[in-house]
């Protein structure tokens, strides 16, 4: 479909920021009007589209995922498990992962993600078993075909178990490969320009599964190429266990022992932090995406966001990978942030606009993106667009509280760079049930 040159988004039901109750104006792949209730636009539009039935949001940034994961929701073998005993269970499960997996697993994380309003998507790759070196390059076509902009981290695992690390010696690589193709994946696919559709970052897996010369050496790399890196952090006690014992001192110090405790780190997760690392992380701007599903589904604990926040560090929210969620619905798990974060902070501190930011401003500003997350002049137009049609909104009153309180699932209109690329609930030129058939016949192999 050809896309109009300028577009009026005529007068949504509801937004996130009440400066564009009259709608906004799209031209190419950015926003460059915002109207007032009753405004129109500064100069003739070439098209309009009356979005009196939806509530419109900046398209939701994803901080944190394992595409490949979701091959392996519900996996019989990881049910009932915490983090540790959940991980030694599906690490030789994934070890068997093939190439077209990462294809298909990668595509289905992408379209539910489009499907429940997010534009924009951060995975963490860290498997390359014999096979599967390319598994970013993979990921990265699956990204394009869909249109959705990603943030694609090169995952590693360097510290098998022969080392006192977590993984079986199977799943890791050495640390001159791993740098070597980080480098290569940067040159090839990192854009750092404004309106990236595509950006790479460095991502040792974490603590328990890579070695202290891989964070520095990984630190290092980022640096010369100005990029940025990602990690779990924090996650477990029993991660806080293993540092003490492995390294001799807590997850924050041994972060900044190697050089990570700076503005261009996100972290997954970061729920057990005292109140001086959480002063030390604020202070360096240090990200952190929080994944509340699965913080619930693996019993991990509360990510402390609001003293994280007043601190200093940006807060985001992440589905994290299906498998520990077990789905990959950005839209759910706002709602889901709500609820956890409630249970710490009380009603009238966590509101529903508070946990949209996060999984707006907030993600993105942890992806270290200014030009997304937020509905603005000279911002990219990424825009999820939600009707109010379904059962569980008969009755609702607030339409943007609606979204989060009921339980809104399904976007119907979602537009990435400016274009549309979800139309009335439906992905454009992807054969869904196909993709799925796929997806179900490779996961069997995984059992
Ligand atoms: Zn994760």
């Amino acid at each position: 479909m050809q896309n109009p040159k300028t577009l009026w988004i005529k007068q949504p039901l509801a937004t996130l920021d009440p400066a564009c109750a009259g709608g906004l104006v799209v031209e190419g792949s950015n926003i460059i009007e915002l109207l007032a209730l009753g405004q129109l636009p500064s100069r003739p539009v070439d098209e309009v589209f009356d979005a009196g039935r939806h509530v419109l949001l900046p398209g939701l940034v994803n901080a944190h995922h394992h595409f490949y994961q979701t091959l392996t929701r519900a996996h019989p073998v990881a049910l009932n498990k915490a983090l540790f005993s959940w991980l030694t269970s599906l690490y030789p499960v994934w070890a068997r992962l093939q190439p077209e997996m990462v294809a298909v697993s990668t595509q289905i994380a992408l379209a539910e993600l489009l499907l429940s309003g997010c534009t924009t998507a951060s995975d963490h790759h860290y498997l390359f078993p014999q096979g599967l070196e390319e598994a970013i390059d993979l990921q990265l076509e699956q990204a394009r075909r869909l249109g959705v902009r990603v943030h694609l981290t090169r995952g590693s695992m360097s510290l098998g178990r022969d080392q006192g690390g977590l993984p079986p010696q199977s799943t890791v690589q050495s640390e001159e490969i791993i740098l070597a193709d980080s480098e290569r994946l940067i040159r090839r696919y990192h854009d750092p320009a404004d309106g990236a559709m595509s950006r790479v970052a460095l991502a040792p897996c974490s603590p328990f599964s890579v070695s202290t010369e891989l964070m520095k050496a990984s630190a290092v790399l980022a640096e010369q190429h100005d990029v940025q890196l990602h990690t779990h952090l924090a996650e477990t006690h029993d991660e806080t266990e293993f540092c003490l014992n492995m390294f001799g001192m807590r997850p924050v110090d041994y972060l900044e022992s190697v050089g990570w405790l700076s503005g261009r780190v996100w972290l997954a997760h970061g729920i057990h932090f005292n109140e001086e690392e959480i002063l030390r992380l604020g202070r360096a701007g240090v990200g952190i995406a929080h994944c509340p599903s699965s913080n619930m589904l693996l019993a991990s604990g509360i990510c402390p966001t609001l003293e994280l926040e007043a601190a200093g560090c940006p807060v985001g929210i992440g589905v994290d990978g299906s498998a520990s969620n077990d789905g990959s619905n950005m839209i759910m798990e706002v709602r889901q942030a709500l609820l956890l974060q409630r249970l710490r902070y009380g009603a009238r501190r966590i509101t529903h606009q508070q946990v949209l930011d996060w999984a707006t401003r907030g993600s993105a500003a942890c992806l270290g993106r200014h030009d997304i997350g937020e509905i603005a002049v000279g911002k990219q137009a990424d825009l999820a667009l939600f009707t109010l049609d379904d059962i569980q909104f008969a009755g609702a009153g607030d339409p943007l509280a609606a979204l989060v309180l009921c339980g809104a699932r399904r976007a119907d209109k979602v537009m990435v760079a400016g274009r549309w690329r979800v139309i009335d609930g439906a992905i454009c030129g992807l054969d869904i049930e196909a993709l799925k058939a796929r997806q179900r016949e490779l996961s069997v192999l995984l059992r």
